[in-house]
């Protein structure tokens, strides 16, 4: 059966976790999920889903359990939601260590400290959705000779959300919504 792995090292786990379920359940799709800590769980999944948090500490720990190479390896699809969006960039403001699956470069901490959190509406497929910032990075770059590359959202002119291939970064928290909507995006790509 098809199985999508949420990246249990650190964050916002959980919420990853039920809204996946629900997404799921709304799709009618025969789909496991589970919290996967070590590379040899993560080497039994569809796909991954990066949940926010401190993107040192898991990019540190991505490393160290050799979960990195797993996923390159067997070309997993990734979704990154804001420290997973970190993660995914070949390239940050900061030196740490990162999967590096796509060709942009993350700006951390872009709108500020945790106390300059917001929520904002954004459009993403043509909807409108609850972005909720949580010391969230945007995009500083992203290597627009690549063709697989597809800009999903923008706030203010920054980029917000954005798709490589079958892996998505978004800077935001859709797991603390009740709306599933790119959940089922990733879901169908993991399908697909
Ligand atoms: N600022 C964090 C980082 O760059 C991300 C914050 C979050 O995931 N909510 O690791």
């Amino acid at each position: 059966m098809t199985k999508i792995g949420i990246l249990n090292l650190q964050g916002a786990v959980s919420e990853h976790l039920h809204i996946t379920k629900k997404a799921i359940k709304n799709i009618n799709a025969n789909i496991e999920v589970e919290p996967v800590r070590y590379a040899e769980d993560v080497a039994t999944c569809d796909g991954i889903i990066i949940s926010g948090g401190e993107s040192t500490v898991i990019g540190k720990l991505i490393h160290e359990r050799g979960i990195d190479k797993v996923i390159k390896d067997k070309n997993i699809p990734v979704f990154g939601t804001c420290a997973g969006m970190v993660l995914l960039g070949k390239k940050t403001d900061f030196d740490q260590p990162l999967l590096g699956l796509m060709d942009i470069t993350v700006k951390r901490n872009r709108y500020g400290r945790q106390k300059d959190s917001f929520e904002a509406p954004i459009e993403i497929f043509g909807q409108e959705y609850l972005g909720i910032f949580i010391r969230a990075p945007t995009l500083e770059s992203f290597d627009n000779s690549k063709n697989d590359i597809q800009i999903l959202s923008k706030l203010n002119d920054e980029i917000i959300a954005i798709k490589q291939g079958h892996n998505i970064a978004i800077s935001f928290h859709p797991e603390l919504t009740q709306d599933t909507l790119i959940h089922e995006y990733f879901i169908k790509e993991v399908l697909s």
